[in-house]
């Protein structure tokens, strides 16, 4: 537990995750009926730019700084104004209370997520570290819609699953302190979650230093039985050093349909933006497309009696 996030709140990983996170939440805001949130690894909920952890790495200056040019648009390739997903995202940072002045504040997952939820949707935020637990608990005590777990996400997924709005989001979101043995934690994680909520939408972010660290989870991911699997990935550097975050990459459990339509333009812009030497190579394609359940049985049998 000595993961803090308040040193790499706003990097390139952050900005890929909560982009892809709004348009999950948008895709959800599509449909009336209330939603759930579930974010089985919340942190604290909001990180100042300007504090001694997050100036201590500087990792947002290469994420959510390059963001910040007033001719952004330009430099993403994009003409004079960014894809409508990622200019939406930023506006919704830049209007939080305390940042007026420009950017100061980087809000959480949790924080992003209130402030695209509405009236009638809840969330339910897990956080095993005390002090980041409280607070969270501090940011949200007036909002009712936001309830806090100091526990274990993993094992509070047992007891939070289906949610009672029966439709909604789980983001799993860990430090990867244990390393390769997380990948292990989510899968066993996610497996149970299927089972209790088999169409909930999963989003689970991962780290990418070495692509082979990372290979046996995507396969996992291809047969774990969701429908659709989505993967969106950004690499600022080459995938073949252990030593650094060479990139991260979300992964979309039942997405939300044409949510690839939707993240294509978005990611083309991050490349530009947050490529470092070079624009960053990024993917997004299917793990898995077919209809989950048991196996259909062929037709040719059929067609074969009947003849
Ligand atoms: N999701 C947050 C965001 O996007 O703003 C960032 C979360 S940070 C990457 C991971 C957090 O998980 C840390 O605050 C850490 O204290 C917490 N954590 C570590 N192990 C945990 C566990 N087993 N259950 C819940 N939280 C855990």
């Amino acid at each position: 537990m000595n993961y803090r996030h308040a040193y790499h709140a706003g990097n390139f990983a952050d900005v890929l995750k909560h982009v892809v996170l709004t348009a999950l939440i948008d895709a959800l805001k599509a449909k009336p009926a209330p939603f759930a949130v579930i974010d089985t690894h919340a942190g604290s909920g909001c990180y100042a730019l300007e504090g001694q952890e997050a100036e201590k790495t500087g990792e947002w200056r290469e994420g959510i700084g390059r963001l910040l040019f007033p001719d952004v648009g330009a430099r993403a390739g994009t003409g004079s104004s960014l894809p409508p997903l990622l200019r939406h995202w930023l506006d919704s940072l830049l209007a939080l209370p305390g940042n007026q002045q420009g950017l100061k504040l980087y809000p959480g997952s949790p924080l992003q997520a209130a402030n695209a939820m509405r009236a009638g949707d809840s969330a339910q935020l897990c956080e095993l570290h005390p002090e980041e637990a409280t607070r969270l608990r501090e940011l949200f005590h007036h909002d009712k819609r936001m309830h806090v777990h100091q526990r274990d996400g993993y094992e509070a997924l047992k007891g939070l699953l289906p949610p009672k709005e029966k439709r909604g989001l789980v983001l799993i979101d860990p430090p990867y302190e244990a390393q390769e043995a997380e990948y292990r934690l989510i899968e066993q994680a996610l497996k149970a979650a299927l089972v209790r909520w088999p169409t909930g939408i999963y989003a689970v972010w991962y780290p990418i230093k070495l692509r082979s660290q990372v290979q046996p989870f995507l396969r996992w991911l291809g047969h774990c039985g969701a429908r659709r699997v989505l993967r969106a990935e950004l690499l600022v550097h080459p995938d073949d050093s252990p030593l650094r975050l060479n990139g991260s990459g979300m992964a979309i459990l039942n997405a939300p349909w044409k949510l690839d339509e939707t993240l294509r333009e978005p990611l083309r812009a991050m490349s530009r933006l947050l490529g470092q030497e070079r624009p960053a190579e990024w993917r997004l394609d299917w793990l898995a497309e077919e209809a989950a359940g048991p196996p259909q049985p062929s037709p040719l049998p059929h067609s074969r009696s009947r003849r």
